[in-house]
């Protein structure tokens, strides 16, 4: 998955740059710097001596030492003030600058940390906001696998007003599976509607040759609902993303799925996703509900109301939300798995 959001301790991250919130001196400083320093050993404070510094909103890149990663990108994120100060600028530049420079250093896997969200004081829902903007840009246009390294679950939070929403949704919703219509009403409506007969005040011919094409017309249509439950998921992924006139990266990178899983979909007819891997696909899709269902169903898969996950996909979708990103700090927010790979 291009963009993750893990918990763990970034220097445990086994990956090819982990970034480190530095300070202008880059000699060490607390938090997830003085982490840092003490697993990698001397031999990286000896090398950060020799860069000089780093000015806020700028990154600079040393060796791993003898942490897991291979490389450190030391960034300085600017000091939260009230906001009017151009920090969301200055932030948004660290991430900037330091995916540009895991590029030049062909990294394929980089860990961040929320970046001031500690000491500097930046609040952490706007912090993470600004994290997955510039990230999840950045990989529009890149290939690379992206973590989010939230330390402190407990510091961790979405916007207080979307998570009470949300709340509020799974509490609604959350029912026992047997009280679920939603989905027998779906069924329904899937049916091929019968052509009304009864009505007709024409002359018989008419009426005849009207039933006719009628007829016809229903089996054209039943036709193309029959081919499409034969359908498999990879047949019907590739139907939906012509029909939104979409490109195969276009809703890859947007489903947040990478590359070469793509391609063994699109290779497959017979793949069988994971059920977030086939969320992702549709909220890349921006399907409906109902369609939401259906290409669940082609992978073996349903939403249901006793499962607080889908019940959060149902929540963004009904909202017109498809947002993947926005999506996954929920699920994050909610301990629920991501969609993605
Ligand atoms: P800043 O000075 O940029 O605010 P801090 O190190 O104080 O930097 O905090 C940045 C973020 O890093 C905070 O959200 C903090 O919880 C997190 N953090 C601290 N230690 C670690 C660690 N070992 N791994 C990942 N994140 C960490």
């Amino acid at each position: 998955m291009p963009l993750e959001i893990v918990r763990n301790d970034i220097t445990k991250m086994k990956v090819d740059a982990i970034v480190n919130a530095a300070n202008e001196s880059l000699l060490g400083g607390g938090g997830v710097d003085g982490a840092i320093h003490r697993a990698a050993g001397l031999g990286l404070l000896a090398e950060c001596r020799t860069l000089g510094g780093c000015k806020t909103g700028k990154a600079k890149i040393t060796g791993g030492y003898n942490l897991p990663a291979k490389h450190v990108i030391h960034t300085v994120g600017p000091i939260y003030n009230d906001g009017k100060h151009g920090e969301k600028a200055l932030l948004e530049s660290c991430y900037r600058e330091s995916l540009a420079l895991a590029k030049e250093n062909n990294c394929e896997t980089v860990a961040f940390p929320l970046i001031s969200s500690g000491v500097y004081g930046y609040p952490k829902d706007q912090a993470l906001k600004v994290a997955i903007d510039v990230i999840s840009n950045f990989l529009l246009e890149n290939e690379m696998t992206v973590y989010i390294v939230i330390f402190d679950k407990a510091a961790y939070k979405i916007s207080e007003k979307l998570f009470s929403d949300i709340a509020e949704y799974i509490d609604d919703n959350y029912v026992d599976e047997h009280t679920d219509y939603s989905r027998e009403r779906i069924r329904m409506n899937a049916l091929p509607s019968m052509a009304p007969r009864t009505r007709r005040k024409k002359s018989d011919d008419d009426f005849l040759e009207i039933c006719d094409c009628k007829a016809m017309l229903a089996e054209d249509d039943l036709d193309a609902k029959l081919k499409q439950i034969d359908e498999s998921f990879s047949q019907m992924l590739l139907r939906k993303i012509d029909e939104k006139g979409m490109t195969d990266a276009e809703c890859y990178k947007k489903a947040n799925i990478d590359r070469k899983l793509f391609s063994k979909i699109r290779s497959d007819i017979h793949y069988k996703p994971s059920k977030p891997t086939a969320l992702a696909f549709a909220i890349s899709l921006e399907l409906s509900l109902a369609e939401t269902e259906d290409m669940l169903r082609k992978a073996g898969f349903a939403l249901s109301h006793s499962n607080k996950f889908d019940i959060i996909i149902e929540y963004f979708i009904s909202k017109g939300n498809y947002n993947i990103f926005e999506i996954n700090e929920a699920l994050f927010a909610f301990d629920q798995s991501l969609l993605g790979a």
